[in-house]
Formats: structure tokens, sequence, C-alpha cells
């Protein structure tokens, strides 16, 4: 019964911790005192204090005394640490790797890009290249490097967030990696691994008040194509943290080849790749899909005819999808979304047509364009780790 008794104690005294330090990061524009912390939380002044003295021997936060308005009676304020915890983000994609550090109010301090070749890389080889790009940015001294302290990756593929086991990533020619032992040897620090685009939802709705805790939905379209989703701002995951992996469903039966080997489906159909190939099929001499638009921007009428069926293509999926998740946000992106502006807009002027009209009315499509948003979502759930881990070790130490 002892055991029993102390175990719940430490998870009571955990929630509380989280529930204060949360309380208090959304106050951090204008920092709350203990006496309205106990006030919006229902505890006792007494059990506030506590709790924010442990907050406060952690580092996590601190106080700013203040006089407060008229009476020119003391207030003592709370305010987080800013750079209690920095936290490293990388983004692994079949062209480019994106990292950046954050700060514990989710501020972007420093980032960096490096443009790879178009073929397959050794995920040992993906992780030098990115320590290497880490140390340059430490070299450039935007933050202290010694404050950082975690690495989170958002990954193409399949990957088990709990152990950081990439089981799949096609885009990158990898199966079975032990990517978190890889890069915990190259970083020295500990490392949280997930899939991007959940990450990338993450990334794309953690400081946002209106999107943060509602029903939204993330789905990219360009190199790859797929779909995440959260309800009250928690991420559905799936038994194999594969839920929306979704390239590979039947899009158009007996259809295009795909790289799978099956027919039809919607990564052969909705991806830069999957066009060019569209097009080289029927004899279109083109490379790449920024070919494609060139000739669509020279009023070449096949290119203007392949863009059409392309554009809706994307309306019928994402009014799939709408009906598939009916959540509130519908957020699309992806290099082919960001870098043709009129593809989106010639897509979503479709989907009005497609779907039922309260579904249409209900939903709010937005098209975001921020080629970092795996990267941040990877920092920000990998320092929300630490952060906890760091509790509960300190709560474990002072437990009577
Ligand atoms: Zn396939």
């Amino acid at each position: 019964m002892q055991i029993y008794s102390v175990q719940n104690q430490q998870t009571l005294r955990f929630n509380n911790c989280k529930t204060v330090l949360n309380i208090i990061r959304d106050n951090q524009a204008t920092p709350i005192s203990r006496a309205d912390i106990a006030k919006e939380t229902f505890m006792s002044p007494t059990s506030i204090t506590r709790i924010t003295a442990d907050l406060i021997d952690l580092g996590i936060v601190k106080q700013a005394e203040t006089f407060s308005k008229g009476v020119g009676r003391r207030a003592t304020q709370l305010r987080i640490v800013n750079d209690a915890v920095l936290s490293l983000g990388l983004f692994i994609d079949k062209d480019f790797l994106r990292m950046c550090v954050i700060d514990c109010m989710g501020k972007v301090l420093d980032k960096a890009c490096f443009c790879l070749e178009d073929r397959d890389y050794e995920p040992e080889e993906i992780i030098q290249l990115a320590k290497g790009l880490y140390d340059e940015m430490c070299t450039k001294g935007s933050f202290d490097s010694k404050k950082v302290k975690v690495l989170g990756i958002g990954c193409v593929g399949n990957i088990d967030n709990k152990s950081g086991y990439v089981f799949f990533a096609p885009q990158m020619g990898w199966k079975k990696i032990d990517l978190k032992y890889m890069a915990e040897e190259a970083f020295k620090m500990p490392i949280y691994i997930d899939n991007d685009l959940k990450m990338a939802l993450i990334g794309t709705t953690y400081n946002s008040d209106e999107m943060k805790e509602s029903d939204v939905a993330i789905v990219t379209i360009g190199v790859g194509v797929g779909v995440s989703v959260m309800y009250n701002g928690k991420l559905v995951r799936g038994i194999s943290n594969a839920a929306g992996e979704v390239g590979h469903t039947v899009f158009k039966p007996n259809g295009r080849l795909c790289v799978c080997g099956r027919m039809g489906c919607l990564a052969s159909y909705l991806t830069e790749v999957g066009m060019v190939e569209i097009c080289k099929s029927k004899g279109y001499r083109v490379k790449s899909f920024k070919d494609i638009v060139e000739a669509y921007n020279n009023g070449e009428d096949w290119a203007i005819k392949e863009i059409d069926a392309f554009t809706s293509n994307i309306a019928t999926f994402l009014g799939n999808m709408i009906y598939t998740y009916n959540t509130k946000y519908l957020l699309v992106i992806g290099s082919i979304i960001e870098n043709y502006q009129f593809i989106y807009d010639l897509s979503f002027s479709k989907i009005k047509d497609i779907i039922h009209d309260n579904l249409y009315s209900d939903v709010i499509i937005k098209r975001v364009s921020n080629p970092y948003s795996a990267a941040m979502g990877a920092a920000y759930t990998a320092q929300n780790i630490y952060i906890e881990n760091m509790i509960r070790t300190y709560i474990n130490n002072h437990t009577l």
C-alpha cells in the first residue's frame, strides 16, 4: 500500500507541475501571479507555492517582482525561462535536410537547410550531413549550444515513435533502420524520432491559439502524398503509427503502375514524380515538374489539359479527406503546394462542387507555406518530452 500511495502522490505532483507550467507558458506575454494560478486551477495557494517552488528549482520558471497598479502592493509574477532547454529539430526529406533550434516558448532561434542530391543516401551519411549542418549553426553563435539538450527528428516513412526505429521509408530507399541509435552516436544527446507529417502538424499548430486544441488534418502533396490528423489537439497515430499513410491506397482502380508494384495508388498521381511520369507516358518531353509548369505558363495546350486533370485529382483527394476526417481545419502543404500557388488555387476552386454544401461551409481549408514545420514540430515534441522527464526525475528524487 505504501508503494502505491507514493506512486499516486508522484503522479499527482507531476500532473500539477505540468498544469501550472502550461498556465505560466500561456501567460508569458502578461505574466501571471501565484494567486491568479490558484484561482484558475482551484488549487490552494499553499499547493501553488510548492509547485512553483519545484519549477523554479528546476530552472524552467523564474519570478519577476513588479508593483501592481494603484495600491503599490508587491505582486510576484512568474515567467518561463526562455532558454532553460533549447531543442534542435531536424526534418529528413528526399530532397532537403532542414534544421532549427527553438527555445522554451517555441521561438525559432536559428535555422539551416542542406540540399540533397537526386540519389539514395545511406542513413549514416544523412546523420553525418545533419551533424555537419548543426556544427555550422553552432559556430554562428545565434544560440548557446551548451543549452541545446535534445534532438527531435521528423523523418519521411513509417516510424515507431517509441523506439525511433524506421520500418520503411521508400522515398529514401530505407528499410528497418535503427535511426535513433545512429543519431545518438553522432549528436550525443537524447533523440526523439517520428513521422515527418505528424511533426509538421504539431509544428504548424502548437503556437496557434485557434488550432492547437482543435480538430485539424494536414495534407502534403509534393515529393510524397499523405495526411496526418489530430482531434482536440491529440495526434491520431494508429496501432503502427501509420494512420494517414494514404500514398498507397488505391485512387484509380486498374490505374497506373506504382513503384510499390500495385496499380492506381494515390502516390502515382499526386506527387511530382507521378505527374512527370504521366506526362512522359503520353509522349511529352519533360524531365521535371517545373518543365510542366513552364509549358503551362507558356500556354501549351497539353500542359493546360494535364494541369487541369491534376488539379481535379487534388480536389477529389482533398474532398475525400474532408469526408474521411471531418476536421474543422484542413491544412495543405508540400513542395507542389508551397512552390506553385496557382495549383493550390485551381484545386481549391474545384472542391466546392464535389462535396456536400454543409461539409464545405464547415471546413476551413488553408494553404500553409513553412518548409520548417516538421523540424519545428519535432523540436517542440522532443523538448516537451525532455522537460517532462526532468520534472519526473526531480519529483522522484524529492518525494519522501
Ligand atoms: Zn503504391
